[in-house]
């Protein structure tokens, strides 16, 4: 070892779903959304290609067009709004910011796989209630004294949403300490918090343009939440690196955002496509655990998912399979469009042998 090396940091990273590039593939596996952005996105990237002075400029850190157009859209005002580089960067912001205590933050044993790798990285100590033998957060395991508590809604990779009498409830058993609710598959078909953040102070509700708005690429996510949160959060932005939004992804994601009539018509399509979807695995011998979410977790009755996973995979299919206790005989199956979805269970009755 380098003398160094012995200073370096050391952190185990957060393995990223696969980005194959082949021909044809029919990519299942990173939930992304298989429609393309609004056609107002297109027509804001043209204007842009003819005002390349623009980038010659430090983008505005405040990133106001953004934060307005998401404070008007959910009638909020702006000071409850904060904005980042996709919701990660969002989360990572509130990991950093409101989980300083000495007491564990708690999240479930299942659901998204960064938010240990945040806690470990920023030192935070964490709790992992395990979910029920449903899969279903207890939410009596999130009454006693935390550090803070996150849940994602619906959860990851589990798909189940639970309802807003629940948020709430979590909500009145934590006065002390900040509640994070991840809302990145909440277009889907849930119910979102934010009825509830004129009630608790203490609610940070995070979303992404990464799922429902078919703008992963463009790394666009943000927090909505008390004043005093938003304000908390963008000071330790700031103290990091304070241009992060920019000016592309700033015009492009206001374009996004106006676009309410699109961005509801893609969502029907993927829940519609969805429960299609579920009839078929059904037949064909699989049990999807109830989806609110733009994926199916699945588990076949008597074929391994592994072997499901591979054999997909030997066809151009990519589908999501974690290696992981309680939940390694599933399989995570992004919604794509009808014909995708088609050619899914082209494969799979050919694997399954039907
Ligand atoms: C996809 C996802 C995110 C992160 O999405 P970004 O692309 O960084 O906005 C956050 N939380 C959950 C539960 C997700 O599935």
């Amino acid at each position: 070892m380098r003398a160094w090396e012995k200073n370096f940091r050391k952190v185990e990273p957060y393995i990223p779903g696969e980005q194959p590039q082949f021909e044809n593939m029919v990519k299942l596996n990173t939930n992304e959304n298989p429609y393309p952005p609004s056609a107002k996105v297109a027509k804001e990237l043209e204007e842009l290609s003819r005002q390349t002075e623009k980038f010659r400029l430090y983008p505005d850190f405040k990133s106001r067009v953004l934060v307005d157009a998401l404070a008007l859209h959910y009638g909020l005002s702006s000071d409850q709004v904060f904005v980042g580089v996709g919701s990660d960067d969002v989360l990572s912001v509130a990991f950093l910011t409101f989980f300083n205590s000495e007491k564990p933050i708690l999240f479930p044993d299942i659901t998204y796989s960064f938010y240990d790798v945040w806690a470990k990285v920023y030192g935070i100590p964490y709790k992992c209630p395990a979910l029920d033998e449903e899969f279903r957060i207890r939410r009596e395991d999130y009454y006693g004294e935390n550090g803070g508590i996150v849940i994602a809604n619906p959860n990851a990779p589990t798909s189940i949403a639970e309802g807003l009498d629940f948020i709430e409830d979590i909500l009145k058993h934590n006065r002390e300490s900040v509640v994070v609710v991840d809302e990145a598959y909440v277009d889907f078909g849930a119910a979102s918090a934010l009825p509830l953040l004129g009630k608790y102070e203490n609610l940070l509700i995070v979303q992404t343009f990464s799922k429902s708005r078919s703008m992963a690429g463009a790394r666009i996510g943000y927090a909505m939440g008390h004043p005093s949160l938003i304000k908390a959060m963008n000071d330790v932005k700031y103290s990091i690196n304070s241009y992060t939004m920019n000016y592309p992804a700033l015009r492009l994601s206001v374009a996004a955002i106006e676009d309410d009539a699109y961005f509801r018509e893609c969502c029907d399509r993927i829940i519609g496509t969805r429960e299609r979807t579920r009839k078929v695995l059904c037949r064909l011998g699989f049990t999807c655990l109830e989806s609110s979410a733009n994926f199916l977790f699945a588990t076949h009755g008597s074929v391994p998912a592994k072997k499901i996973f591979a054999a997909l995979k030997e066809r151009g299919i990519f589908v999501r399979y974690f290696e992981k206790p309680r939940i390694d005989n599933f399989l995570r199956i992004t919604i794509g469009t009808d014909e995708q979805m088609e050619k899914l269970e082209r494969a799979l009755v050919d694997i399954l042998g039907q």
